[in-house]
C-alpha cells in the first residue's frame, strides 16, 4: 500500500515555517511538529480567554439572575468553574481546527535576519518574536 509519505522526497520544506524537515517529522498538512505546537498553544491560550468570558457570563447569570443562597453557592461555583474548563476545552479544539483547515502559509516563518543561529534552535524560546505574513 502507498502511504501518503511516498508521495514526497525525504526532505519537505514546512508549509508554516518554510523549514526544511525530514518527511516522517511532517504531518499530512506537512506542517511540523514544532508547527503544530505552536498551533496548539496558541490556540490553548485563546481558548482560556474564551472560557473566562463563558464562565464570568455564567457568573454574572447566577449572581444576578438565580441568586443563589449563601447554602448552595458553592454548588454554583463548583458549575462555574466547570463551564470554564469544559468552554475553554472546546474553544481550543475550535481554534485549533480552524487554524488547521485555514492553513495559513508561512504564519510561522520567521525572516532570515530573526532565524537563531545554525545549532541553537533546538528549544526556540515563546517568546521570540514572530512575524507573521498574513
Ligand atoms: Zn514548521
Amino acid at each position: 500500500m502507498m502511504s501518503w509519505r511516498e508521495r514526497y522526497p525525504a526532505e519537505v520544506t514546512c508549509v508554516r515555517c518554510l523549514e526544511v524537515w525530514e518527511s516522517q517529522e511532517l504531518d499530512r498538512l506537512l506542517w511540523c511538529e514544532r508547527c503544530r505546537a505552536l498551533a496548539r498553544n496558541r490556540a490553548a491560550g485563546k481558548g482560556w480567554w474564551v472560557g473566562g468570558g463563558v464562565a464570568a457570563a455564567l457568573a454574572a447569570y447566577i449572581w444576578f439572575v438565580v441568586q443563589p443562597s449563601d447554602r448552595i453557592v458553592g454548588g454554583w461555583i463548583g458549575v462555574t468553574v466547570a463551564a470554564f474548563y469544559l468552554a475553554a476545552r472546546m474553544a481550543r479544539e475550535i481554534f485549533y481546527g480552524v487554524e488547521r483547515v485555514r492553513n495559513a502559509p508561512a504564519v510561522e516563518a520567521l525572516p532570515p535576519s530573526e532565524r537563531p543561529p545554525e545549532g541553537e534552535d533546538d528549544e526556540p524560546p515563546d517568546d521570540r518574536p514572530r512575524v507573521s505574513f498574513r
